[in-house]
């Protein structure tokens, strides 16, 4: 290779072809595994036997090969072959020339309206690419879950009004974004970074607040068992009990969950109702027939509360966001490296001296970068991964280890998770190690082996 490769615009397609070729591979060679590893195991593991009928399984593993296979055609297709025909053809700086085309009266010739019409050309070219993939998953890959549907009236209406917000939240983010850098040049970057942090900090002021409106509303925890339970255990660790919020969910297809978000005062274990045995109801009328016999007995519940207290001791929260906000960093460290560099746009199909911004944002952030996300999205994966083993043991500490390894058992034959996956798929996939990985680490702790 040339020493002046990153100033030669044929080096550097071939460079963008090959990042694309061998990041998407990469994935394919994970997804073969976990494929493998599928196939190899036809029974259900027998310490899940007992929540898991072989049946049940069987269905639930013609369904993960049927998605798998699925995903290898649509990313060998679709991703992969169509992808490099675009990059090698010029389709971006094509797409370029038409929106500029398409602004005929003067008004429109500015670089935000031109800018608009690119990204909405270049967001329908990508939902028609995605479509028959689309189509065949929704109709032809059967899911092994009950779930409920609203009415098609209320669905397309819902599709319609996501659209709507989706095209509003794209022109202002467009319009920002454009704005911005023809004002600040690359200082607009510095100002992003700094508005991210005030963003994340706003996050943590009102998300709290937000919670109970958007994903459902608090239900009081009654006088109960498991109040009493919860208030021994709150205690014991030194968190304050009405931090502890229980949320009648509304939507009905949402899954059983449990988490520790926040921070200070506004620190908050959030319990979905749907986490309860029966939504936590003793008239079980009133629920979906999928939903009886669902959710956690009361120890469960404190045994995944314990889990979620880890979370909390172990300061979990802020280290989330101080290594996500130094992957923001490093993101845009490179983004800048590269936003202006000619070359790389002459490489995507434009003319010298043609270097739109917002395609500086679509072509970085979708290509050259890629490495790099590739990576930083392992390393986070790690992390979080790491995490809930932390927590893990903590539940453990508090003697809640047999607990929580039937609350895992429960949950995962209630949300029909499959359970088998490759472990070198998962460290590059899952945010949480897998439900056998969890109890494994558990009674490796109850063997009395101790890990960092
Ligand atoms: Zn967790």
């Amino acid at each position: 290779m040339s020493a002046n490769f990153w100033n030669d615009p044929d080096h550097l397609l071939h460079i963008i072809i090959t990042i694309l070729i061998v990041d998407n591979l990469w994935s394919l060679y994970l997804l073969l595994r976990e494929i493998r590893m599928v196939y190899r195991v036809v029974e259900v593991p027998e310490v899940i036997s007992p929540y898991l009928p072989q049946e049940l399984f069987e269905r639930m593993r013609k369904y993960k090969l049927h998605k798998s296979w699925f995903t290898v055609v649509n990313t060998l297709v679709f991703v992969i072959t169509i992808g490099v025909i675009e990059l090698y053809f010029g389709f971006y700086g094509w797409l370029w020339n038409l929106a500029t085309k398409c602004a005929v009266a003067p008004w429109m010739e500015h670089e935000t309206v031109v800018s608009i019409l690119f990204i909405l050309f270049l967001s329908t070219y990508m939902t028609i690419k995605a479509l028959p993939g689309h189509l065949y998953e929704t109709y032809c890959i059967p899911s092994v879950q009950t779930k409920y549907y609203p009415p098609l009236g209320k669905r397309i209406l819902k599709e319609v009004i996501e659209i709507i917000l989706w095209l509003m939240v794209m022109i202002v983010l467009v319009l920002a974004i454009v704005y911005s850098f023809i004002a600040f040049g690359n200082y607009a970057l510095l100002g992003m970074y700094l508005l991210s942090i005030v963003f994340t900090i706003i996050l943590i002021l009102i998300v709290p607040f937000l919670i109970d409106p958007c994903i459902g509303h608090r239900v009081p925890l009654e006088e109960s068992a498991l109040r009493t339970e919860m208030e021994r255990l709150t205690e014991a660790v030194g968190f304050p009990i009405e931090q502890v919020h229980i949320i009648q969910v509304n939507d009905p297809n949402t899954g059983s969950n449990a988490f520790f978000y926040g921070c200070c005062c506004l620190k908050r274990i959030v319990i979905f109702d749907t986490l309860l045995l029966n939504r936590g109801q003793r008239n079980t009328s009133d629920l979906l027939p999928h939903e009886v016999g669902k959710g956690l007995r009361d120890n469960q519940v404190i045994a995944v509360v314990s889990h979620e207290l880890g979370h909390w001791m172990h300061g979990h929260f802020y280290r989330a966001i101080i290594l996500f906000k130094i992957h923001i960093l490093l993101t845009f460290l490179l983004f800048a490296l590269c936003f202006s560099h000619g070359p790389i746009y002459q490489a995507m199909g434009f003319e010298p001296g043609v270097q739109p911004i917002i395609v500086g944002f679509v072509v970085m952030f979708g290509f050259v970068l890629t490495p790099y996300t590739t990576l930083a999205n392992f390393v986070l994966l790690t992390n979080t991964r790491h995490f809930e083993y932390q927590a893990d043991s903590f539940a453990y500490e508090l003697g809640y280890d047999r607990d929580l390894r039937e609350a895992l058992l429960k949950l995962y034959a209630d949300n029909l998770t499959y359970p088998i996956t490759d472990p070198c798929y998962s460290c590059w996939n899952h945010t949480h190690p897998t439900i056998l990985d969890r109890l494994e680490r558990l009674e490796s702790l109850e063997r009395g082996e101790r890990f960092s």
